[in-house]
């Protein structure tokens, strides 16, 4: 058994493509620029149009990791520094879970033809933009900051936390990080884009036959449409709508089973529960879970999932947990994605450029901002219980 002593672990922005490996460089270099860099009492208005740039050109230095030419810039440096903070999300955590091991790719999960990866801790979703969605955030961002402000941080809407352009071998990909909604360790075992018209269900279809899925019970459900209600008439005020509300179910009885079976499976008979957690980690780059449940390198490969633990409240802000008396024990998980599209707007996306030109039908949605948010509010209060 080897430790690797943490300075190597942390600095090297080892990743097996180097758009990672200079996105990793990125954000340790962009935080650890921002540390001298003096925090306003408040944000101005030319604040909303800053940036910073930086220009890197090695010659043999760390070639196995970093490409010899590559550029990052940050937008708006100080105000996503604020609402990282206001989001109550700490520079050095930031910092690290998206530079100490590689992101993971997520499977393409829209129909934006976006890319996305998640952190190596879950923490975090990074988004790939185009760049008219870097200039419309530019707009957002300008009312966006002040109603955080004023919710104090309290809100459903996408939490925006860094917006990059990395320049690599001449090609710019543009980047947002974001909040992920099911960062907790327990497995998502179904989950819904709810629009309000037409459910698109993503992996399965019980939704439109249940009718009641999420059993949170009065009170909850009293809180989180309070929430919904501030968010969706924010976006009514800025025109926005074809928003979704993100739904994310984990049971608790099927994650039971299945960590029997891994058990089983794994033939240990698992007197401890599985492989425990240890902080240094030879191959933790592949994985989503590795923070959770790391594979020591001699262990077998089996993943055991870990025992269903109850999620960490100030971490996993979207989990909550099913009422008593609720017919099945499950976490759901809420949040608005997809936030950006204006009435009137045809979507510009890789999809729609490709519907375009396949002549399938207009993106161009028949229904008014307000409609569209009265009747996903209708839709959400039927479905939560
Ligand atoms: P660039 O950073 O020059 O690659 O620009 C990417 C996109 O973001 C382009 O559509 C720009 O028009 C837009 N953009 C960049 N900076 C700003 C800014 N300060 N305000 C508004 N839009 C911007
Ligand atoms: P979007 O392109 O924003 O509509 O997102 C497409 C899909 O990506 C969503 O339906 C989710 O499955 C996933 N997704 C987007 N944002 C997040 C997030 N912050 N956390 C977790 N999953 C997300």
């Amino acid at each position: 058994k080897h430790f690797k002593p943490k300075y190597q672990k942390t600095k090297v922005f080892r990743a097996n493509e180097p758009l990672l490996s200079v996105f990793m460089w990125g954000i340790n270099h962009t935080i650890v620029e921002q540390t001298h860099v003096n925090i306003p009492v408040m944000l101005m208005p030319e604040d909303f149009k800053a940036f910073s740039k930086v220009k890197v050109d090695n010659h043999h230095f760390n070639k196995e990791n970093l490409p010899s030419h590559f550029k990052v810039k940050e937008y708006c440096p100080l105000v996503f520094r604020n609402l990282r903070d206001r989001f109550g999300i700490d520079e050095g955590e930031y910092m690290n879970s998206l530079s100490k091991s590689q992101p993971v790719v997520v499977e393409s999960p829209g129909r934006s033809g976006a890319h996305f990866y998640q952190s190596f801790d879950k923490m975090f979703i990074i988004k790939t933009l185009l760049s008219e969605e870097v200039e419309q955030m530019h707009v957002y961002l300008k009312q966006y900051h002040p109603y955080i402000v004023e919710r104090h941080g309290k809100t459903l809407l996408p939490q925006y936390l860094g917006m990059y352009r990395l320049t690599v071998d001449g090609v710019e990909t543009y980047l947002v990080v974001m909040r992920n909604v099911f960062s907790s360790p327990l497995s998502i075992h179904k989950k819904y884009d709810l629009k309000g018209k037409d459910v698109v269900t993503l992996k399965d279809n019980d939704f439109v036959k249940d009718g009641k899925v999420v059993h949170i019970g009065p009170e909850a459900k009293e809180k989180i449409m309070n929430i919904l209600s501030y968010d969706i008439e924010f976006l009514c005020k800025l025109n926005v709508m074809d928003y979704s509300l993100l739904l994310g179910v984990h049971n608790c009885e099927k994650a039971e089973q299945e960590r029997a079976e891994a058990m089983e499976a794994d033939g240990s008979g698992g007197e401890n529960g599985g492989p425990l957690p240890t902080d240094e980690d030879e191959d933790s780059a592949g994985s989503g879970l590795v923070a959770v449940v790391p594979t020591p390198p001699d262990s077998p490969q089996t993943a055991v999932p870990p025992v269903v633990e109850p999620f960490d409240p100030d971490r996993d802000i979207y989990a909550i947990n099913s009422c008593e008396g609720a017919p099945k024990k499950e976490v759901y998980f809420m949040a608005l994605v997809d936030v950006l599209t204006h009435y009137g707007m045809r979507k510009r996306t890789a999809q729609a450029a490709k519907t375009v030109k396949h002549g399938s039908g207009a993106e161009i949605s028949t229904v008014h901002p307000e409609q569209y948010a009265r009747r996903l509010m209708d839709f959400i209060s039927k479905i939560i219980q």
